[in-house]
């Protein structure tokens, strides 16, 4: 060829170094070049990895020799242009490398992997004495004379030898075999087995004629032409022959399976692989669209409204108000407009019920799109976005990664959560705050909802950068529940307590159950007890890696880390002293369910907490089961706070909610105050007879009483106060630097050295610590931890990430500071 200019690609992969790499482009994948499409190029000594073409440009890199590109996977750009953009808004935002964006937001079916395989060195003469041979080394040779290549774990399997690393070593430094890597595409597309006539017989209606007189005798095959025919008739075979029909399905009535193997053997049917969704082909349906009262058409009207002047708006509506049908609506019409929509829920474990009130009007166009779903599923979906196959994605925090390209709304349910934040590992992203950034790139609209609004959001909505549409009653004017406050430390006094339960509200737990209706108790603690003690010695037994106490799982019996799944079985004895006298201290969901079956001997008690809902299918069922009135009382943690939705749930109990308030964190009270209005709204959502019972130790604390009138405002007023007079959000702009590092010594000097180096230009007013945080010790890595705070106007913020970023760079030149990890999380929660 004539043409010697050569192309240049700017590659963006998933590792976390802050730039491009460029890689040359030869002339056979030229033409599939462009941006957004996959690449596999080597990387390192023998590694490859999956990348994406960010540009293609004729610059030769200066200061190295670019690499080819292996190979293009895709026909048309997997990733879209404005992926790229959020990719590096996320890396910049967040101070970490676009790649560590990229690796999060690939699914990893779209990331090929590398696996090591051996083969025989072209070279190699076994028989030339140069060396000699162990038994298992032999049985490798031997086996690669029959198998062109083996993997590691087959040589594994033919020598017997668990770890081979050394054999492989000392056959490759022999001469005897050669490494190299095979890719390994994860992405499975499923495929159906299919049957059609020959594409010959489509049209010859005569060479038909004389099939049938050719089996005339033969009885089977006879049959399965003519089934064939009655579901593909033959004035219909030109159109539909090409796709055929499920081999499953064509012989599930029992027909011949070797008499299709006959008629395919004669030329009459083939068989042929069909990929097909693993949800399913799209069906038409007309959506059934809920009907609005006339409150929610009026709010519904006030969203367009503000939408006209703002791109955002905070919908700010009590539990059980009737948002989710406001936002079908909204729905409805991107879906009229043929864009596309994105809901984001904060976790998993709301999809369930939410979904299925979508499913009913919006059917199959739904995408879905979380952790729980298989690889395989996710690469569908994602795929499915492409397609336009799913123009509605509901999801969590992830699906802000997916490849949208005409997003014309967001919706972020329950906005408030802080579950929307991701804390390890980077990018630890704020999925609200990032949608909000992807709908300023697709120019869309954004409805955050939420009952009890973040503090943040709200304080936009006030000063007018969001619109703000309030729904101050509950849908059909059901009234809020009636919230009663028992005092502990009063009834321990008058020693009327069971266990942890008054008298008061295990009295109106047996009172609703007689009425046939349910009850939810929160407790946000799992586990039995959150610690044991020694009654002789006090000993607490603590994590072997981390400095917390270990909590005791009676259903198990062991002691666990909540931190690190350490975990040892029940100790008979202290293990300080040898004393027989253990206690439990506290209590958690576990203790709590025990103690009811106890105390209510009829009653049917479930727990919803991460112990019983491991899986997508325990949790469902579990929701399920209490739906159906197959469970009397709930007990859970915050998981059973969010968004679900009972007809027959009566009354709420919450107990213990006096360590969330006094958890040292600025953000204690707007949790508890979040907590504790969003469980109470699972009561009475269609009775006016809901009734919410708080125990406490302090019940003169001024939050109860803000749950109690349900009065979001005057909370919000008191809480702006505080954190404009201490300095937090949204005042201030929090980054919070951590250090980890298995020595203690050496992560405090190593944080106070980065604290030297920031602290002059920065101004020291602007920086709290270094200090242990609560826990000082997870996994064995001691932590330390520098909390920087960057008022809002009076420092350029983007300018302070960037010196914060470049003062890690440099310490991270230093050979002993180096060894401690260093992390950025920004606006910590
Ligand atoms: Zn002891
Ligand atoms: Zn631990």
């Amino acid at each position: 060829m004539s043409n010697t200019k050569l192309s240049f690609a700017d590659i963006l992969l998933p590792v976390p170094i802050p730039r491009l790499f460029t890689y040359e482009v030869t002339a056979e994948h030229i033409d599939k070049a462009e941006p957004g499409r996959r690449v596999i190029v080597p990387f390192g000594q023998k590694k490859v990895l999956t990348g994406v073409i960010v540009q293609i440009h004729g610059t030769k890199p200066q200061n190295y020799d670019a690499r080819e590109i292996l190979d293009i996977l895709d026909d048309q750009p997997a990733i879209v242009d404005q992926q790229l953009q959020l990719i590096q808004w996320m890396a910049s935002y967040y101070m970490c490398t676009p790649g560590e964006v990229l690796n999060a937001a690939l699914p990893s079916g779209l990331k090929l992997s590398s696996k090591s395989m051996v083969q025989k060195h072209p070279d190699f003469d076994p028989d030339d004495g140069a060396h000699t041979y162990s038994d298992s080394e032999w049985k490798v040779v031997e086996a690669l004379e029959e198998k062109e290549h083996l993997s590691y774990d087959e040589i594994s399997q033919i020598t017997g030898v668990k770890n081979i690393y050394h054999l492989i070593k000392s056959l490759s430094a022999k001469g005897a075999i050669l490494i190299f890597e095979q890719l390994i595409e994860k992405y499975k597309p499923k495929k159906e087995r299919r049957v059609r006539l020959q594409a010959s017989l489509e049209n010859d209606l005569l060479a038909l004629e004389a099939l049938f007189q050719k089996l005339e005798k033969k009885e089977k095959q006879l049959e399965l032409v003519m089934k064939y025919l009655r579901e593909v008739p033959v004035n219909e075979l030109k159109d539909r022959n090409q796709l055929g029909v499920s081999k499953g399905e064509f012989l599930a009535s029992g027909l011949s399976t070797s008499s299709l193997g006959t008629l395919v053997k004669n030329g009459v049917f083939e068989e042929f692989d069909k990929v097909i969704s693993r949800f399913g082909e799209p069906k038409k349906k007309e959506a059934v669209i809920p009907e609005l009262t006339s409150l929610q058409e009026e709010k519904l009207s006030e969203i367009h409204g503000l939408f006209e002047k703002k791109s955002t708006v905070l919908l700010h509506g009590v539990t059980g108000s009737g948002k989710t049908e406001i936002y079908i609506r909204l729905l409805q019409q991107v879906l009229d407009e043929g864009a596309q929509a994105l809901y984001l829920l904060p976790e998993i474990a709301l999809t369930a019920q939410i979904l299925r009130r979508l499913k009913k009007v919006f059917g199959d166009k739904i995408g879905i799109y979380h952790s729980k779903y298989s690889d395989n599923e996710r690469v569908e979906v994602w795929n499915g976005v492409l397609s336009g196959r799913f123009p509605i994605v509901v999801g969590v925090r992830s699906s802000v990664f997916l490849p949208f390209n005409n997003l014309s709304l967001i919706i972020i349910d329950e906005e408030h959560e802080s579950s929307y934040k991701q804390y390890d590992p980077a990018p630890r992203y704020h999925a609200r705050d990032t949608a909000i950034m992807l709908g300023q790139i697709h120019h869309a609209k954004i409805l955050l909802g939420s009952a009890t609004p973040s503090v943040e959001s709200y304080y936009n909505a006030v000063y007018e950068k969001y619109g703000l549409v309030t729904l101050e009653t509950r849908f059909g004017e059901v009234q809020m529940p009636e919230t009663a406050l028992i005092d502990l430390k009063d009834e321990r006094k008058k020693k009327r307590m069971h266990g942890d339960l008054s008298p008061g509200l295990l009295q109106a737990i047996e009172q609703t159950l007689e009425e046939n209706k349910q009850v939810i108790l929160f407790q946000n603690r799992r586990g039995y007890a959150p610690y044991l003690h020694c009654e002789d010695c006090a000993h607490i037994p603590k994590c072997a890696n981390c400095s917390v106490s270990l909590t005791y799982h009676m259903y198990r019996q062991e002691l666990l880390c909540h931190y690190c799944g350490f975990r040892e079985p029940l100790p008979s004895h202290c293990e300080a002293c040898g004393s027989a006298k253990i206690k439990t201290i506290g209590f958690g969901t576990e203790k709590l369910e025990d103690d009811l079956k106890v105390l209510l001997p009829t009653g049917r008690i479930s727990r919803m907490d991460y112990d019983t809902t491991r899986t997508r299918s325990t949790y469902e069922q579990l929701i399920e089961n209490f739906e159906n009135g197959e469970i009397d009382v709930l007990v859970g943690t915050q998981m059973i706070t969010k968004g679900l939705d009972f007809d027959h749930v009566e009354l709420v109990g919450i107990l213990d909610i006096d360590r969330i308030i006094h958890f040292p964190d600025f953000r204690s009270h707007e949790r508890a105050f979040q907590m504790m209005t969003q469980v109470s709204g699972r009561a009475g959502r269609r009775s006016n007879n809901g009734k919410v019972i708080i125990q406490t130790n302090n019940p003169e604390q001024p939050v109860f009483h803000l749950v109690r009138t349900n009065d979001y405002k005057r909370f919000y007023q008191m809480e702006i106060l505080e954190r404009e007079s201490f300095h937090y959000p949204p005042f201030v702009r929090m980054i919070k630097v951590l250090f980890r590092n298995q020595d203690k010594q050496l992560v405090w000097e190593t944080a106070n050295h980065y604290l030297k180096s920031i602290q002059t230009s920065l101004g020291g007013h602007r920086i709290l610590g270094p200090q242990e945080p609560l826990i000082a010790r997870i996994r064995n890595q001691y932590h330390q931890e520098i909390t920087i705070k960057l008022e809002k106007g009076g420092i350029s913020i983007p300018k302070a990430k960037e010196f914060l970023t470049q003062k890690m760079e440099e310490l991270q030149q230093d050979k002993i500071f180096r060894q401690t990890s260093v992390i950025f999380d920004v606006d910590p929660q």
